[in-house]
């Protein structure tokens, strides 16, 4: 067990957007906060999500077209195929499953499509054009869409019976597939430990002397690591790094701590945390689900995700934004920003199809 309780203590309040495998990761330092110290993390603003790509393996690929990522204004998935709008209005495509040979091996054994754990996940799946598609989830999501309606950050509507349909059908269709990938997975001796949701008693007992050399045995090693940077932030002595594909470690661990493994999103979980009726739920608990719509912001879809955390910051629910924004030295390549301005929250609107570690920046705050 960790006993290192000052780790990550913080008093600023901070709101995130995240894909399902970051917020389940910030649901476990929520939840763990006794042993992983004081999370930001105040409000969990989930995105959907089908699956995720590497970001070198679609340079390359691209580049067997002669194009290049610097060309691209806006990427879309839609209708089986991946979309790029480039300068000078023209339009590349390629099909769902040629880009398929860049997603991240990670996300064949992904169970969650909508965010389960956030207080509000946000879609464009289920709802029109231009708009997205909202579940919330908490009080505190409830709060957010709510206040942010009446100061006119957002506008809603009713979503229809065939869009609830539409996200059931994708939601059931990735859990069965990615189900198969797991068992076909331990069925090669290879255990996808996330998937064995246990009481958190027992989970707190199998857990209590894994180190980092079991995090990099169990998850990096085989293929499951998101690379949501939860290892890096929660390490109370500093020696996590993720310089591009992996996590490492500089230095020795020492004796009674297992931090990395209890916030890792792909390690053992327990069952407070995972839904594992399927069936009955395909997206998890909620209170209500809506269409929506910013007023003043363009975003991938309906913007909504943007102007929720333009709002939270604004009206100082929060202090600061977590977002994923595009690297200003390589294009397209995504990089998480810790931020109170909503320019630069609005400058980070758009998807960017594949992962960082989103939790970097608050490693920096907690060394401030
Ligand atoms: C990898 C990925 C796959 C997705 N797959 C689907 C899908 O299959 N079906 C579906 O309905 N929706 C999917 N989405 C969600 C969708 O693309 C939109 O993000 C969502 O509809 C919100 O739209 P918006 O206009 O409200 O967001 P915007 O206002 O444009 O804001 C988007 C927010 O997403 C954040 N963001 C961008 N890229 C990333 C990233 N890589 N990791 C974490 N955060 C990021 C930004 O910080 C920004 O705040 C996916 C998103 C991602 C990141
Ligand atoms: S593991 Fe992949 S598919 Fe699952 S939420 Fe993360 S990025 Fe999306
Ligand atoms: S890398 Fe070692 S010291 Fe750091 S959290 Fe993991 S077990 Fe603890
Ligand atoms: S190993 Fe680290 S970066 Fe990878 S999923 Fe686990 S916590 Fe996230």
């Amino acid at each position: 067990m960790n006993t290192n309780v000052d780790n990550n203590q913080s008093t600023e309040k901070v709101a995130m957007v995240g894909t399902p495998c970051q917020i389940m990761a910030a649901s476990l330092m929520d939840d763990y906060s006794n042993e992983l110290g004081e999370s930001a993390i105040d409000i969990k603003i989930g995105l959907f999500c089908m699956e995720n790509f590497s970001y070198s393996y679609l340079k390359e690929l691209l580049k067997k077209y002669d194009m290049d990522l610097k060309d691209v204004v806006e990427c879309r998935v839609e209708k089986g195929r991946m979309w790029f709008y480039l300068t000078e209005n023209r339009l590349f495509d390629i099909s769902l499953d040629e880009a398929k040979s860049c997603m991240r091996k990670s996300c064949q054994i992904c169970m969650d499509f909508t965010s389960e754990g956030s207080d509000i996940s946000v879609g464009s799946v289920g709802s029109p054009e231009g708009w997205s598609t909202v579940i919330v989830r908490s009080e505190k999501g409830m709060e957010l869409l709510e206040k942010a309606e009446a100061a006119k950050y957002i506008k809603t509507k009713a979503i229809s019976e065939s869009g609830i349909k539409l996200m059931e059908r994708l939601a059931l269709k990735k859990k069965k597939e990615n189900v198969a990938e797991i068992k076909k997975r331990e069925d090669m001796a290879r255990p996808v430990l996330y998937w064995r949701t246990m009481p958190q008693n027992e989970y707190l007992e199998e857990i209590s002397a894994s180190q980092f050399a079991d995090l990099k045995g169990d998850v990096i090693d085989i293929g499951a690591c998101v690379l949501c940077g939860a290892c890096l932030l929660t390490c109370p002595e500093n020696i996590v790094e993720i310089n591009d594909r992996k996590p490492q470690i500089k230095g020795t661990c020492p004796e009674g701590c297992n931090a990395c493994y209890m916030a890792c999103p792909r390690t053992y979980v327990p069952d407070t945390i995972s839904n594992r009726d399927t069936e009955k739920s395909p997206f998890g608990d909620y209170v209500k689900i809506v269409s929506a719509q910013a007023s003043m912001f363009q975003g991938q879809d309906g913007g909504v995700a943007t102007a929720l955390l333009s709002y939270a910051v604004t009206s100082k629910m929060v202090d600061e934004a977590l977002v994923v924004d595009k690297s200003t030295s390589e294009p397209w390549k995504p990089e998480a920003k810790l931020t109170g301005n909503v320019e630069e929250i609005v400058k980070a609107s758009g998807t960017k199809y594949s992962a960082c570690p989103i939790f970097k920046p608050l490693k920096e705050l907690e060394s401030k």
